[in-house]
């Protein structure tokens, strides 16, 4: 038995046996083969690659059936791999003339084959490599005789565990099949955080350690409230973690009976308590937890794990089917958020220093007008419905929302041309959630219809902190002073201008925040499914004089630690005995 130590991402604890993701590293074989043995190595060469072939195939096939016959597209460059004579020949030549086992002379052409596409610095071709590596991962593990560890062959329900897990394989995972996720690392507000509290699984990110101490087929207990790991634990804290386990759950459980009706404070304030969302299969989570609608769709997602583009149909029916869902309340559609550790899978889209600080969100969108017109038109015809309002990610100043804005009219001038109906009066929001946008807000407000804050970014971008990186994730700190005096000016900026403001940023749905939040005259509260009833029960339990009064004295507090033990007090005196349910669980 082993204890570890991450950061807890996503609150719950799961127990069950360990599938590594995206780590299988093979000892391959060198041995010199006798003469006689050359054909029956050049066998078992063809072998493994009419098995892969059909390994592929079979998948691409699944793929197409289970989400469109588009994403199973991306097997097609996995295909062409098995087929490339050039590599083939050079694997025999090795086996013939070098007398070279089939694994090691497999591995070796493979090797100079990529380094070859790597030196020639073509983004397209750099594609092909992962490709390459991909297909020859299938190839070795059959040459090798390894069984796949397939998440849909480990007979139940399983915990991955994983160096990382970027938003673009997340994507592709079958989350009924997830307990748990564990990653080496990663911050809490790193997107695959963000996902696994999407969908109420427990996540523990940043443990540094945990490929190099978790093995397939191991047992682990994941405590994603508290960020600790149990390797194969003992039968006495199998037990103690199942009553836990029970013990969370009734707490998660909402005693608010209320479904998707609008929540007030004790003394009669009103706000919107809405959720996010990535995927429009997550809206029966938003329905189910009384949210008042989607303050945040994460369009990007639809566009990962995938080499093709969503074109405009395919999008207008995901962002209509949203739209229908959720009436008679409002879906907040965001405007594609590609890059920082949102990546597509196609080569136009080249490598970064600093993906965060570079071609992110609308400045990836403006400058490829095309593509972001084929979403804005989308988005307009599913407007039609009257419920939706669409958002730009990442705005740093007035002149790219002013731009944004300009290619939507161009795009209602287009629709109305080709008679498609759309919302003439479409609210237009930015998300507040770079440094400079947060101090021009006054200005962004006279110019929108409403505000979301980004926390995740705007704290990132305020106190210079990456917010995927566990080495200074002790540093991402929401309550840090000058996160608050931001957050303070956005709310006080958007109220001098009579629009309204909400937070879709995962510091909406921490309880003790959320109180502060309220008290700082916040409108509208967005966060994942999971968290909507507790926080409409924090709203209901308390009164808006009483969170005032503590975030007016918040404001004078030095550090982070210092507003962090404060509203625990406060919070915790408030509440009284719902305190542990609420705000603990
Ligand atoms: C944010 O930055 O707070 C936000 C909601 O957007 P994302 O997490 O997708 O960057
Ligand atoms: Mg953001």
């Amino acid at each position: 038995m082993i204890k570890l130590k991450g950061i807890a991402a996503s609150g719950g604890i799961s127990i069950g046996k360990v599938v590594c993701w995206g780590q299988e590293e093979f000892i391959i074989p060198k041995r010199k083969i006798a003469h006689e043995d050359i054909s029956r190595e050049i066998y078992r060469l063809e072998e493994s690659l009419i098995d892969t072939r059909k390994e592929i195939s079979a998948l691409q096939k699944k793929i197409g059936h289970e989400f469109g016959f588009d994403h199973a597209k991306i097997f097609e460059a996995h295909l062409l791999v098995l087929e490339d004579r050039v590599l083939i020949e050079d694997i025999i030549q090795q086996i013939k003339d070098k007398k070279f086992n089939v694994e090691h002379a497999f591995s070796q052409s493979i090797r100079k084959y990529v380094n070859a596409l790597l030196k020639l610095n073509d983004d397209y071709l750099r594609e092909r490599v992962l490709d390459i590596e991909d297909v020859s991962r299938r190839v070795l593990r059959k040459l090798l005789q390894q069984e796949e560890m397939k998440i849909d062959n480990a007979g139940g329900k399983v915990v991955i565990v994983a160096h990382d897990l970027p938003p673009s394989q997340t994507i592709n995972l079958p989350k009924e099949n997830i307990l748990g996720f564990v990653t080496d690392i990663g911050g809490r507000t790193s997107h695959t955080a963000i996902i696994a509290r999407s969908l109420g699984i427990p996540a523990v990110v940043g443990l540094e350690v945990a490929t190099r101490n978790i093995h397939y087929g191991d047992t682990v207990i994941v405590d994603g409230s508290l960020g600790e790991i149990i390797v194969n634990p003992t039968d006495k804290q199998i037990k103690e973690y199942t009553e836990k386990k029970s013990r969370h759950a009734r707490g998660v459980k909402p005693s608010l009976s209320s479904r998707a009706v609008k929540v007030s404070t004790k003394d009669g304030r009103e706000v919107v308590i809405s959720a996010n969302v990535e995927l429009p299969e997550e809206i029966p989570l938003v329905v189910q937890a009384g949210a008042e609608g989607v303050g945040l769709y994460r369009t990007e997602y639809m566009f990962l794990g995938r080499r093709d583009l969503p074109g405009e149909e395919e999008q207008y029916r995901a962002y209509l089917s949203v739209a229908k869902k959720v009436k008679p309340h409002q879906v907040i559609i965001r405007t594609i958020d590609i890059g920082g550790d949102k990546f597509l899978s196609r080569p136009e889209v080249p490598s970064e220093m600093s993906p965060f600080l570079g071609w992110r969100a609308i400045r990836f969108c403006l400058a490829k007008p095309e593509l972001f017109k084929t979403q804005l038109r989308a988005i307009l015809r599913a407007s039609a419905e009257k419920n939706v309002k669409v958002m730009f990610p990442m705005i740093s100043g007035l002149e790219e929302l002013r731009q944004a804005k300009a290619l939507i009219e161009e795009c209602k001038k287009e629709l109305k041309k080709a008679n498609k109906p759309y919302d003439e009066k479409i609210s237009i929001g930015t998300m507040i959630e770079v440094p400079s946008a947060a101090l021009t807000a006054d200005l962004l407000a006279k110019e929108c219809d409403f505000f979301s804050i980004g926390t995740n970014d705007l704290i990132q971008y305020s106190l210079a902190v990456d917010r995927a990186n566990e080495k200074v994730a002790y540093l991402y700190e929401p309550g840090h002073p000058a996160v608050l005096r931001l957050i303070q000016s956005i709310i006080s900026k958007a109220h001098d201008n009579k629009i309204w403001v909400g937070m879709c940023g995962e510091m909406a749905g921490e309880p003790l925040f959320a109180f502060l939040l309220l008290g700082m005259g916040l409108d509208e509260f967005s966060m994942p499914p999971p968290y909507v009833p507790k926080t409409k029960e924090l709203i209901a339990g308390v009164t808006y004089a009483q969170a005032q009064e503590v975030a007016k004295k918040v404001a004078s507090l030095p550090t982070a630690k210092d507003v962090e033990q404060f509203l625990y007090g406060e919070v915790k005196r408030i509440l009284g005995s719902n305190f542990e349910r609420i705000v603990m669980t």
